[in-house]
């Protein structure tokens, strides 16, 4: 690619960056292989909301300034890392998407099979055990990650996606933090239904064959389970449940009922009342559920 149209690609993509609410500030950082083999990358301390020309710089392939203003970031070791990991990588972004971090705040694993396009073009996506920011320790934990996959997350911190160029490393990006926000409003509406393992398999199997993705995991395309990791293959023994079929069982909900306080059980059920709901009772199914009920507040009273 031409320098002249990596500079302006980097522009456009930090400002898509910015503007789609991946990172804030002067987070974040972006770099792109060039013909000669230097890189192109953001210098330190932009603000990529407003990224210009004038605040990028090429390196070589030890962090080197070769020219520009400025001195590149010094979480630059990062991309240098996943450059030297895979020589098929020409572009890294990146970028502090919030919902992804705070998965990784909360010890919610992204690692985990929940929409087909995902598991088709990126597979698990990794959380990686927590190292400080700009050490020579973070850059090789991500050198080492990036072998298997094309999109990571470091624990507290950020995810660094790669790809043939800026474009492709921004899509991955942006489809983490994208998939990230879906598993949480599903989660916020009651669970998260994970794919069957067999259909996960197929996916992730048919997506490294058609769209490719690092060459260790391409390797791994017909074996059993794909690259997925075992965690994937046993999230759920049950494909009727995995498939969303049917209510939670009375064992989840009573375990729910069970964490509410008297209080707000009390409450809930003259709320209830007063909108005449308890009026319903007479068949034997509701009669069944108040007995619950009455069973539940008597062993929350017995709890005290
Ligand atoms: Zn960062």
């Amino acid at each position: 690619m031409l320098e002249a149209h990596a500079r302006q690609q980097m522009i456009r993509i930090a400002h898509l960056c910015y503007e789609r609410h991946l990172l804030v500030a002067m987070d974040g950082n972006l770099s792109s292989v060039l013909d000669d083999g230097s890189i192109l990358c953001t210098r330190a301390g932009c603000h990529k909301g407003f990224l210009c020309d004038d605040d990028l710089v090429v390196i070589d392939r030890t962090g080197a300034k070769i020219r520009g203003e400025g001195v590149p970031t010094s979480e630059m070791a990062m991309h240098l890392a996943c450059y030297q990991a895979r020589p098929d990588i020409r572009a890294v972004v990146h970028a502090h998407p919030p919902i992804a971090v705070a998965f990784t705040i909360a010890g919610v694993s992204m690692e985990r099979c929940v929409l087909p396009e995902v598991v088709l073009t990126l597979g698990a996506i990794p959380t990686l055990d927590y190292r400080t920011t700009g050490t020579g320790d973070l850059a090789a934990l991500v050198g080492e990650h990036i072998r298997q996959h094309d999109a990571v997350l470091m624990d507290r911190h950020g995810a660094v996606c790669v790809g043939n160029d800026l474009l492709e490393a921004f899509c991955r990006l942006e489809t983490m933090e994208h998939t990230a926000l879906i598993t949480k409003t599903a989660q916020d509406l009651g669970r998260v239904k994970d794919l069957p393992p067999h259909e996960a398999e197929r996916l992730r199997s048919m997506g490294l064959k058609r769209y490719g993705g690092p060459p260790s995991a391409v390797a791994q395309a017909d074996l059993p389970g794909a690259d997925l990791p075992a965690a994937c293959m046993t999230c759920s023994d049950d494909e009727s449940k995995a498939a969303g079929e049917g209510p939670p069982s009375p064992a989840i909900r009573m375990a729910q009922l069970r964490a509410v306080s008297e209080d707000t059980l009390q409450s809930a059920l003259s709320d209830a009342a007063r909108f005449g709901l308890t009026g319903a009772v007479g068949s034997g199914e509701t009669e069944l559920e108040q007995a619950v009920v009455d069973a539940v507040i008597q062993a929350l009273r017995d709890g005290r």
